[in-house]
């Protein structure tokens, strides 16, 4: 075995595989991909997934993905005389009313990231595709045609070959054991068969992540479960197809939680319909011949009970056909927000990590991570997979383990968008939490704090048609946001916004670091507020965030609670190895307060001694202000509900003291608490882009309409050679503000765009807009069709809603309320 090499993969199962292949085709062939058991059916998941690949996924990055691993699969060479890849089509029935509506939303899905040829089908079409089937027991399905199957063993080996070819290394029975890891940085691997030297690993070991992990000090949040699978005895009704592998399309039972293929002329029968049984990765065996592979447990049929009577009434034949011995309880990997685990650790350099990723994802997600490791970045948005993007509590086993467990028993269920998760919460209390129960706040939950939602208190009706909302559209919101909305355009807001994350960067170099890492002008007076994102070297936006700074040297830095550690991770790997910056987390000793609407300035006048009028505190600048005696408090002038205001920063200790003061101060003002429904909808309105809908890596500033938060003329800074020959070239879509025609419709994001019968976006951001009378959409249009006026349709559950192009922003476009 090799001693030295630029690069050790830790794993050879499909992720493994598939990222050494894009590596290599890349150039980087300087690696050794080693794994603890034989090469390629290693014991691990990959072994023994019945590799059904469904591609339709909420997620865009995922939907794309995993059409790009079907792409790979299929034209990988044969292994043995066999194809790694059958494209046999893949059929979800529905049973229940509710499934059939889902089935809708998904096609939508499918429609918005482009996977071609779906189709929903009546029971009878269902049955003559799969024959087993009994019609009677169900009310529909979708089809998607180029779904099917992969045998994950032989795409391996294939992906391998070609990697091989390209000059890469494998070696099979090499246990990694720790790391060597210097300076923050990774050194060498250590195995039972020696150490090697090199300047980086990627870890793609699958459910053995937490404990690869944990050698380098790094956390990889995944909790392993267990997973039924049987086969049956061969089946008379196939004998016909015996010896072929597989002819019918693969069939997803999601009101049940379960899924089935056939195989020759038996069927598998996969089971996740019964109580999570968790696995501690410290107990995985060793790999061992003739045992069974690590990856897999002892069947427990008291767990598959409910699932065989299923089985019966969708596919009468298969009762009482499966075969006892094939059954296994299998094991894979389920993260606290079900997706996967990618990129560099932002705690130990050149460790890189690719885990929690299916069959379905390997070919694609190898190649994000062969393209982030050679090239710098991945060429598809990977925020929701960053390995960085959990908070310390989202790593500790207990949160892992109920949210693992959790997203297994939720893998196939029905998710609303604002659907909250149940447990574990109450993690991180603002200091105004016990005021906003007494206002009957409902809480949602944000990077693992209690946010309240909007207030039973404000469920003041007063007739608007939006106040009719009925279905989806009516759960997990009630008429009060609206009337919140209203009432901060009228008189004046309380937000909590104490989620969001706040850093202090400070020392001699923090000025050239954020000017050369911000595309905004940062070298501004001591007080200026800016607004800026900041850039890939491609040009695409990676944070969206304000710089404010508090003196020559040291800056406030606020972004989004959800995008905290992706922001801070991102910062942090800037720093270059001479520069003098520190970057401290404020987020959780600070509360945070927006005081926003036009009576703003009346309300926090009563309570502090300095000047707020326009002159004294214009637009865009902060200073320290006293709310009472609660000081020091940092006021920004920004809003992000478009209204007059300020956000203030202070002691968390004193910030029910503040809440306090600003409400008695408030009563005269009409001041009322608000949620982060409303606060949704104001932004909207206002035309304010969120990070992770419309702005991420895949779009430039200038496309996403943030221009104007460009500043080509300052000098270099990251992005900016991007960003000229981007201008050079023009862009062939632009993000566009549309309105739904009907007054009373609602639509909630992610949804199918058409012109004509043609899909041209995806809606990126949906809101209603109480103060304008309109639901609100916004996503990138084709440039031809972003102007004004243009009529287009968008798909609702199946159903095409008028829309139009609209002049945005649609609320306020002079900004003279933010300026009054
Ligand atoms: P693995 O295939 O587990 O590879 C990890 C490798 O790391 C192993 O080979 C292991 O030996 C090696 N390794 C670990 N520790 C060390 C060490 N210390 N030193 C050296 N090597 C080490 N996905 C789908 O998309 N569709 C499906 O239908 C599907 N069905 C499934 C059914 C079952 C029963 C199971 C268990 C999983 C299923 N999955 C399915 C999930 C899928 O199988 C996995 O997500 C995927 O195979 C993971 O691939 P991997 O390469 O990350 O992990």
């Amino acid at each position: 075995m090799r001693d030295r090499v630029q690069t050790v993969i830790i794993g050879a199962g499909i992720v493994g595989a598939s990222a050494v292949y894009h590596l290599s085709q890349l150039g980087v062939t300087d690696v050794l991909v080693i794994d603890q058991g034989p090469l390629f059916e290693t014991g691990g998941s990959s072994s023994h997934a019945p590799g059904l690949v469904f591609q339709t996924n909420g997620s865009r990055t995922m939907c794309r993905l995993a059409q790009y691993t079907v792409e790979l699969y299929r034209e990988l060479e044969e292994i043995d005389g066999q194809p790694a890849w059958y494209g046999v089509g893949g059929i979800e029935v529905a049973t229940t009313p509710e499934r059939i509506q889902e089935l809708k939303r998904r096609q939508g899905f499918a429609r918005s990231y482009g996977l071609e040829g779906t189709a929903l089908l009546t029971p009878e079409e269902t049955a003559e595709a799969i024959p087993l089937l009994d019609p009677g027991a169900i009310l529909g399905a979708y089809l998607v045609p180029t779904d099917g199957v992969a045998n994950a063993v032989r795409a391996a080996t294939a992906l391998a070959r070609r990697a091989e070819s390209n000059g890469v290394d494998f070696e099979g029975g090499v246990t990694v054991t720790g790391f060597d890891i210097r300076d923050g940085r990774v050194r060498g691997v250590r195995t039972d068969r020696g150490s090697i030297e090199c300047e980086r690993v990627l870890v793609c070991a699958g459910i053995w992540g937490p404990r690869i992990g944990r050698m380098a000090g790094v956390p990889i949040p995944l909790a392993v479960v267990q997973h039924q699978l049987m086969w049956t005895h061969p089946l008379p009704q196939l004998a016909a197809d015996a010896g072929r592998e597989i002819v019918q399309p693969i069939l997803r039972h999601q009101d049940l939680s379960m899924y089935f293929r056939q195989k020759g002329d038996r069927y598998a029968i996969g089971n996740y319909r019964h109580e999570p049984i968790l696995f501690d990765p410290d107990d995985l065996r060793p790999y061992s011949d003739g045992e069974p592979m690590p990856s897999i447990e002892p069947f427990t049929p008291e767990h598959f009970v409910v699932a065989e009577q299923a089985t019966e009434a969708l596919l009468p034949s298969l009762a009482g056909t499966g075969d006892a011995s094939t059954a296994i309880n299998g094991m894979f990997s389920f993260t606290p927000d079900m997706g996967s685990v990618v990129g560099e650790s932002a705690a130990v350099r050149g460790f890189w990590i690719c885990e929690a990723v299916w069959v379905t994802h390997g070919g694609g997600m190898g190649r994000m991570i062969a393209e982030w490791m050679a090239e710098g970045e991945p060429s598809m948005d990977l925020a929701e997979a960053d390995a960085n993007r959990f908070y310390p509590f989202m790593t500790t086993p207990p949160y892992v383990r109920e949210r693992g467990a959790q997203q297994y028993r939720e893998v196939y269920d029905i998710i609303h968008p604002l659907q909250q998760m149940a447990r574990p919460r109450n993690i991180k209390l603002s200091p105004f939490h016990a005021r906003q129960g007494e206002l009957g706040a409902e809480f949602f939950s944000a990077a693992g704090w209690e946010r309240p939602q909007w207030y039973e208190a404000n469920r003041v009706l007063t007739g608007g048609v939006w106040e009719e909302r009925r279905g989806w559209a009516a759960r997990n919101w009630d008429p009060a946001v609206g009337a919140e909305h209203l009432a901060t355009r009228a008189a004046a807001g309380l937000f909590d916004i104490t989620a969001f994350a706040k850093f202090d960067v400070t020392g001699p170099d923090s000025l050239s670091y954020l000017d050369r890492i911000c595309a905004n002008r940062i070298d501004r007076p001591v007080g200026a507020v800016v607004y800026t994102a900041m850039l890939t070297p491609s040009g695409g936006i990676r944070c969206d965030l304000t710089v404010t700074r508090k003196d020559d040297d040291r800056f406030r830095i606020v972004t989004g609670g959800g995008s905290g550690q992706h922001d801070l991770a991102w910062m942090r790997a800037q720093i270059g190895d001479r520069e003098r910056v520190t970057i401290t987390v404020r987020s959780g000793s600070l509360f945070a307060l927006g005081l926003w609407g036009p009576r703003a300035r009346d309300v926090l006048k009563a309570v502090t001694d300095v000047d707020v009028s326009n002159d004294g505190f214009p637009y865009l600048t902060a200073r320290y202000l006293n709310v009472g005696e609660v000081d020091p408090v940092w006021a920004q002038r920004i809003s992000y509900a478009g209204e007059l205001g300020w956000e203030l920063y202070g002691q968390i200790a004193m910030g029910q003291r503040a809440w306090d003061l600003l409400w008695e101060a408030g009563r005269e003002q009409g001041l009322v608490a608000v949620g982060a429904g409303a606060f949704d909808s104001l932004r909207l309105e206002k035309g304010y882009r969120l990070w992770g809908q419309e702005i991420h890596t895949e779009h430039d500033p200038f496309e996403a309409g943030l221009g104007f938060a460009v500043r080509m003329d300052k000098g270099g800074f990251q992005g900016r050679a991007a960003l000229e020959r981007i201008l050079e070239r023009g862009h062939s879509h632009t993000l566009a503000c549309m309105t739904l025609d009907d007054p009373a419709a609602v639509v909630m994001g992610k949804e199918p765009i058409w012109s004509g019968d043609e899909v041209v976006a995806y809606v990126t951001s949906a809101a209603y807009g109480y103060s304008v009378g309109r639901a609100i959409v916004y996503g990138y249009l084709p440039v031809d069709l972003a102007t004004e006026g243009t009529a287009v349709e968008v798909e609702y559950f199946g159903e095409r809603l008028a829309a139009t192009v609209a002049p945005e922003p649609l609320w306020d476009p002079k900004g003279e309320r933010l300026r009054a």
